[in-house]
């Protein structure tokens, strides 16, 4: 009963923002922060022009579940977002961890230290907590392209696989390797391989990292009645998505944003050919998929739209049955990107 509570006591959905400092780039164009922030809310200052050409600012105001700014550490982000659900993975929960944002915005400054974090404390209470009970960590990772001639390869062979569906309507990544890990050392290790062959891409193209979706899985498992000779079962899993740069959504997002909220898959066929290349519409249907599986979890929906794209036939284990969902909005504080930003803003505030 105990662990029950300790479950119930974690939202089912956490969103907060991380705002990164101003760059070098930004700074040398002048650009300004255009960025307020408070602990739980934000206000975005819009400079705009009126018909006369004379510029006047309006105020956005957002409000989330933390608002973290430029001067907090990745540690104080690890211990607002997912160290609260470490505990609970344990518990035959599952939970997922995303970062959105556009590209050079800091989903991956911000998603990159976060699985070391969570299981140097997984492995603490794997050792301490629960010593000899038979769990065990294990550790993938892989990285999605596209949606119609999508493409999923994991990261730390960097191997090419494929996604099938089993006859539980299950969806598995065929050769997706998981390993073993019983020390910090083990996992630093295949994080690291995973991440260097992220940046420089499956295909040796550099801004790949932009334009896929990196999922790092870390999986509890425990072997059946103490019998170490059949393989261990899943108790519970922490997944860490570093999202595809945004932008392309904002395109179109920016044009009609209540369309695209309520119809999603059928709209974006059209914005396909108006607004964005193809790639960006493919990113497009995950990202918006996505919102809508997180929406429909929020307000206990029986039916969860997995299908809406590849992203989310992936995790769709990830949102069944006892699921947390914690989103960190990334965004640059510049004037420059004060679209994108707002964009990003709307998205955090409607999945909530
Ligand atoms: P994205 O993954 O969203 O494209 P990155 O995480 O690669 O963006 O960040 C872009 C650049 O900004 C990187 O050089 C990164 O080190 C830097 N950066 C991002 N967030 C922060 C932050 N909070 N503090 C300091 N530097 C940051
Ligand atoms: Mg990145």
């Amino acid at each position: 009963a105990a662990d029950r509570e300790k479950v119930n006591s974690v939202a089912k959905i956490k969103v907060v923002v991380r705002k990164r400092p101003l760059n070098k780039k930004e700074l040398a164009k002048n650009e300004e922060d255009i960025i307020e922030t408070l602990s739980n809310s934000l206000v975005v200052h819009e400079t705009k022009l009126k018909v006369d050409l004379t510029e006047y600012v309006e105020k956005h105001e957002f409000v989330f579940d933390a608002v973290l700014n430029e001067e907090v550490s990745n540690d104080e982000i690890y211990r607002e977002t997912v160290e609260p659900i470490v505990p609970i993975i344990f518990q035959r929960t599952k939970a997922t961890c995303f970062a959105y944002g556009q590209t050079g915005s800091g989903k991956t400054f911000t998603m990159k230290p976060l699985p070391l974090k969570a299981s140097r404390d997984i492995l603490r209470l794997m050792h301490r907590t629960y010593r000899n009970q038979g769990f065990q960590l294990f550790v993938s990772f892989f990285e999605i392209y596209g949606e119609e001639n999508y493409l999923i390869s994991s990261v730390i062979e960097s191997k090419k696989l494929f996604m099938r569906e089993d006859g539980k309507q299950q969806v598995c990544i065929v050769g997706l390797q998981e390993y073993r890990a019983s020390d910090v050392e083990t996992i630093k290790d295949l994080i690291e391989k995973g991440n260097a062959t992220r940046s420089t891409g499956t295909t040796g193209a550099n801004e790949e990292s932009s334009r896929s979706h990196a999922i790092l899985q870390l999986a509890i498992k425990r072997s059946v009645d103490g019998n170490e000779s059949k393989p261990p079962r899943v108790v519970g899993k922490l997944s860490f998505i570093d999202l595809a740069g945004s932008e392309r959504v904002h395109v179109v997002q920016l044009y009609h944003p209540t369309h695209i909220y309520i119809h999603a898959a059928q709209t974006l066929d059209v914005y396909l050919i108006n607004f964005a290349g193809m790639e960006g519409a493919e990113i497009n249907k995950s990202l918006l998929a996505l919102k809508e599986c997180i929406r429909a979890l929020d307000n206990d929906q029986g039916h969860i739209p997995f299908r809406g794209s590849k992203l989310t036939e992936v995790l769709r284990d990830s949102f069944m049955g006892n699921s947390r969902t914690v989103m960190i909005s990334c965004i640059s504080p510049s004037s420059g990107s004060c679209e994108h930003t707002l964009n990003t803003l709307r998205y955090a505030d409607r999945v909530k």
